[in-house]
């Protein structure tokens, strides 16, 4: 991050979330008006601010460098002196575009999570693949189908190939991104599964965010789960932690569908409130346990299928 190039640019600060959001703009021309990348910069904020319940770190520095085309890439999140995104941006990116971005919300929710080792690079890319679309759904960005279609589609990307070795040793994208976002839903029912649906992923993620975790720190994975999960007040992110980051650990997709009552993909996707887990589907969603009654099953989902070994 060129943190002394930024503190030498003219800045605009948008509050939102309790938090301060700082936004420059490098050298070279932009198509898009101004307002419109603010607007876009601000959503990502509410996204993020309303699954944490604010923006996750006091202040973040964004900076928008310019490039060629047209298009958002290259977002970075950076934490060492100070909260701080890079994002290039096509010089002739429609301002429709920038409406169904994800990018930059995927970013801010990267400010959520301290720091890690290297080998835990899933959890970290995991869950701002997992709470990106849940955020904009609940700031009201995006519908819950939309959520539901992309993890049907993305999932089994994550899922372990031949000679997988667990999270922690299997960096390719498909585990690191995917994955971990597996981890993350499995996590999320199993949560809700345990506690009538009182609690989920949300509220382990909130506690650590509340016990001043964010990227401008620094811990060792254990902190996290254990942070998380004593904000829950059950040890699933330990347990399956422990089941997912050596071993291949295998997931029945189609079967946690069933269960969620999630049918069909893409366009013709459909949500079942009849399924089982309709009310822990909704909850997710919703960012809190509704008022239907607590799931009839609950045995643990990731023990559904036998390790494969
Ligand atoms: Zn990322």
């Amino acid at each position: 991050m060129p943190y002394a190039l930024f503190d030498r640019l003219p800045t605009t600060r948008l509050e939102i979330g309790g938090g301060a959001i700082d936004v420059a703009f490098d050298s070279g021309e932009l198509t898009t008006p101004k307002e419109h990348l603010l607007a876009w910069i601000g959503d990502a904020a509410r996204a993020v601010s309303a699954y944490y319940g604010r923006l996750p770190v006091e202040r973040v520095r964004v900076l928008v460098i310019p490039g060629p085309g047209s298009g958002i890439r290259d977002g970075t999140t950076f934490g060492y002196a100070g909260a701080a995104i890079k994002v290039t941006l096509g010089r002739d990116t429609p301002a429709h575009d920038l409406a169904d971005d994800w990018v930059m919300t995927h970013e801010m929710v990267h400010l959520a999570l301290p720091a890690m080792a290297d080998e835990h690079d899933w959890l970290d890319e995991g869950l701002a693949t997992y709470v990106e679309p849940l955020g904009r759904a609940q700031a009201g960005q995006i519908r819950p189908e939309k959520v539901w279609a992309d993890l049907v589609w993305g999932l089994p990307k994550g899922l372990p190939q031949p000679g997988d070795r667990g999270l922690d040793h299997t960096p390719t994208w498909g585990r690191t991104y995917w994955g971990g976002a597996l981890f993350c839903l499995l996590a999320d029912v199993e949560i809700r599964a345990r506690t009538a649906n009182r609690k989920g992923l949300q509220d382990a993620l909130r506690g650590v965010v509340a016990a001043g975790g964010n990227v401008e720190g620094r811990w060792p994975i254990e902190r996290i789960l254990e942070t998380g999960d004593r904000a829950t007040g059950v040890p699933v992110l330990h347990e399956l932690y422990e089941s997912m980051k050596a071993a291949p650990h295998p997931v029945d997709l189609d079967r946690l569908w069933q269960r969620l009552g999630v049918r069909g993909e893409g366009a013709s996707l459909r949500l079942d409130d009849s399924a089982p887990l309709a009310a822990v589907r909704r909850a997710i969603v919703a960012g809190r346990a509704d008022s239907s009654p607590p799931p009839s099953e609950c045995h643990p989902l990731h023990r559904v299928v036998p390790r494969a070994r």
